[in-house]
């Protein structure tokens, strides 16, 4: 099964993503984990990408897709994965085409998690209380929200175009949410 999970910072994407790895047997792949693991362990790329993070802005596509390709030529990718915070924007739409196409696969679906901006700036706040992200101060947290309007958002409607957007409301529990989202990859083949 080859999926992406879309939504704003703060919508629960993570921890969704985590509960669909583990439910359909799938590596979770997040472009953000990737990034902060390289910067706590001190790489060259969490160099490059450590001042972009803190200020909330997007790594570039170029760095982003290539990392992204080399993530996916792994072995356990090979039969299926659930992209969390990739595709960010409309280049990258079409690197994860280009990439898809080299292994001859294509996506199954694509997951929009829907949540109430002020509930998720009220989380994102929380969460940088327990948790000290410090891409979690509130200035950085609405300059999150505004490039994601202004970039990612409109992914959505390639993939709608496409008949692969399922739109999953994202407010409520942890399970609650679950269960929207297993609902809504019912009849997706477990290819
Ligand atoms: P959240 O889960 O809060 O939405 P992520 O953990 O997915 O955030 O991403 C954290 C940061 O990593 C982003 O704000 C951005 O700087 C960088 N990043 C992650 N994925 C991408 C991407 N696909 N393109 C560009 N930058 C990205």
């Amino acid at each position: 099964m080859r999926l992406i999970i879309l939504g704003p910072p703060g919508a629960g994407k993570g921890t969704q993503a985590a509960k669909i790895a583990e439910s359909y047997g799938i590596p979770a792949i997040s472009t953000g984990d990737i990034f902060r693991a390289n910067i706590k362990n001190e790489t060259e790329l969490g160099r490059q990408v450590k001042d972009i993070l803190a200020s909330g802005g997007y790594v570039t596509d170029e760095i982003t897709n290539a990392i992204v390709r080399d993530r996916l030529f792994e072995d356990d990718a090979e039969r299926g994965f659930l992209l969390d915070g990739y595709p960010r924007t409309a280049a990258q739409v079409d690197a994860l085409d280009a990439i898809l196409a080299e292994h001859d696969h294509k996506l199954e679906a694509v997951l929009e998690l829907t949540v109430d901006e002020d509930a998720v700036v009220q989380r994102l706040l929380k969460r940088a209380e327990t948790e000290g992200r410090d891409d979690d101060t509130e200035d950085v947290i609405r300059e999150r929200q505004a490039i994601y309007r202004r970039e990612t958002a409109p992914l959505t409607e390639i993939y709608a175009a496409r008949g692969l957007l399922r739109r999953v409301d994202g407010m409520g529990t942890v399970d609650e949410v679950f269960g929207h989202v297993a609902s809504a990859l019912e009849g997706v083949a477990r290819t």
